[in-house]
C-alpha cells in the first residue's frame, strides 16, 4: 500500500515542514523515486543485504514457548541475528545506498534507545561518510554501552538537553541542524515516521522482513499464518512485517504498544489508548498531547517503545480495521523477557518482549491448529543492566 501523491495514507501523513526542508526532502524524494525502481540499485541492496546483514533471517519454530503456552504454532522471525542485533539496519543500508547515490558525504540521525544510532554509524563506517547522531541526554544514560559503541564506529554523539531529553528532542536537534547544513547532509530517519517520503521509504526498506516470513513459512508448513505479532515503538519492524501481507485479508495484523507503567496512571507510550490526530515531526498522526496540543511526557521500560509518535500508516491500517493494536505493561514484558530466556535460549530486546507478552496473554485463547509469527526486532543484550535495575526494585518492593 502506497501513500497519494502528496504522502497521505487516508488522513494521516503528509509533509509537514518548514520551508527551508521543502527542497531537501523534494530531492530526497525524487532519490528514493528513481533509484527503488533500478535495477542496479536493488542489485546492491541485495547484496549488501545478504553479504553484511546477514540476511535472510531464520524463521525459528519456538517448540518449546509452544508446548509451554499450549495453543498456537509460534515461530519467530529472527531480526535479532542481523549484524548490530535489531531490524534497524534493514533501514540504514537502504537509505545510505540512497544518500550515497545522491552524493551526500555526511549523514544526520536522531536514536531513541541507540540502536537506530548504532544501525546508522555501522553503515557511515561500512561506506566512509561522516556521522552526526543526536540522542536525549536521559537516553545516552540509560544505553552507555550503545552511545560507546557509535563512538568506536567513528560517529560523533551529541547528547541532547532539552526538554524531556528522550527521541523526540533528539529529533528537534536533528532537523535544526539539517536545516544548516542542507547541502552535503542527508537526514536518515530510523522509523516509519516523520515528513513524506519518509514513511514510505522505510517501509519499503523494512518490508524484507514479511517478504521473507512470506516465503520461509510457505516452505514450512505450506500456508499463511493467522496472525503476525510486532512491537510498535514508531512502527518500523511491525510495518516491515505486516506491510507484505496486506493483501492477505486472513492473516491478521496485531501491533503490540508500550503500555509502561500503566494506562490509569497515564505513565505509558500507548498511542492508541488515549492518543488523538495531531502533527507532529512533520508529519498528520496519533499522538500522546493534552487538551492544549502539548506532548505528553511518555514512559516504557524499553528506550526503543518510548515515543509520543506512531507511523501514520498504522493510523490508518487501524481506521481501516486492517490491523488491531493493543499494548503489554513493562511488568509484562519484563515477564515476557525472562520466559523466553528461560524457553528458548533467546534474550529478547525488551522492546520485542511486549510482542511475546502479548502471545503469553492470548495463546491460550487461540486453538493448536493456529500459526502465528512474531517478529523478534531485537535481542536483548542492550538491556540487561535494565533488567537487573528493574528486578531489584521488585526486590524492594516485595
Ligand atoms: C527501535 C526498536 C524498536 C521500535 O521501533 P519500530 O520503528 O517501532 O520498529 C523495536 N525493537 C527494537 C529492537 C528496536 O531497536
Amino acid at each position: 500500500m502506497n501513500p497519494n501523491s502528496r504522502g497521505f495514507y487516508g488522513q494521516y501523513g503528509g509533509s509537514y515542514i518548514p520551508e527551508t526542508l521543502s527542497a531537501p526532502i523534494e530531492e530526497i524524494k525524487e532519490a528514493f523515486e528513481k533509484f527503488k525502481n533500478e535495477e542496479s540499485f536493488q542489485a546492491d541492496l541485495s547484496y549488501w543485504q545478504k553479504e553484511y546483514i546477514g540476511r535472510a533471517t531464520p524463521l525459528t519454530y519456538a517448540e518449546r514457548l509452544t508446548h509451554f503456552l499450549g495453543g498456537p504454532k509460534i515461530y519467530l522471525k529472527r531480526e535479532d541475528l542481523t549484524h548490530t542485533g535489531a531490524h534497524k539496519i534493514n533501514n540504514t543500508l537502504g537509505q545510505i545506498l540512497i544518500a550515497k547515490r545522491m552524493g551526500k558525504k555526511r549523514i544526520i540521525a536522531e536514536t531513541g534507545a541507540g540502536q537506530h544510532g548504532v544501525a546508522v554509524a555501522t553503515v557511515c563506517a561500512l561506506f566512509g561518510l561522516s556521522c552526526t547522531i543526536y540522542m536525549g541526554e536521559d537516553d545516552t544514560k540509560r544505553q552507555r554501552l550503545n552511545v560507546y559503541r557509535m563512538k568506536l564506529l567513528g560517529a560523533s554523539v551529541r547528547p541532547v538537553t532539552l526538554g524531556s531529553r528522550t527521541l523526540k528532542d533528539a529529533i528537534n536537534e536533528a532537523m535544526r541542524d539539517w536545516v544548516t547544513n542542507i547541502k552535503n547532509s542527508y537526514y536518515l530517519l530510523g522509523s516509519a515516521l516523520g515528513p513524506h517520503p519518509y514513511p514510505q521509504m522505510v517501509t519499503e526498506f523494512q518490508s524484507i522482513i514479511g517478504r521473507e516470513v512470506k516465503e520461509q513459512i510457505l516452505k514450512k508448513e505450506g500456508r499463511l499464518p493467522d496472525q503476525l505479532i510486532a512491537c510498535v515503538g514508531g512502527g518500523s519492524n511491525a510495518i516491515g512485517l505486516f506491510h507484505p501481507f496486506l493483501e492477505d485479508k486472513d492473516v491478521s495484523l496485531i501491533g503490540v504498544e508500550a503500555g509502561g507503567f500503566g494506562i490509569k496512571e497515564k505513565r505509558h507510550s500507548a498511542r492508541f489508548e488515549g492518543g488523538s490526530v495531531g502533527i507532529f515531526q512533520g508529519t498528520k498522526t496519533v499522538i500522546l498531547q493534552d487538551q492544549f496540543g502539548q506532548i505528553e511526557e511518555t514512559e516504557s521500560i524499553s528506550a526503543g517503545l518510548d515515543y509520543a509518535g506512531i507511523g501514520p500508516l498504522h493510523c490508518y491500517l487501524k481506521e481501516m480495521g486492517r490491523a488491531k493494536y493493543t499494548y503489554a505493561t513493562d511488568e509484562e514484558a519484563m515477564n515476557a523477557f525472562s520466559i523466553l530466556s528461560k524457553m528458548e535460549g533467546i534474550i529478547p530486546a525488551l522492546e520485542s518482549s511486549h510482542a511475546i507478552a502479548y502471545i503469553i496473554k492470548e495463546a491460550a485463547h487461540l486453538s493448536k491448529d493456529k500459526i502465528i509469527v512474531c517478529n523478534l526486532s531485537g535481542r536483548g543484550d542492550k538491556d540487561v543492566e535494565t533488567a537487573i535495575l528493574y528486578s531489584s526494585k521488585e526486590e524492594v518492593n516485595n
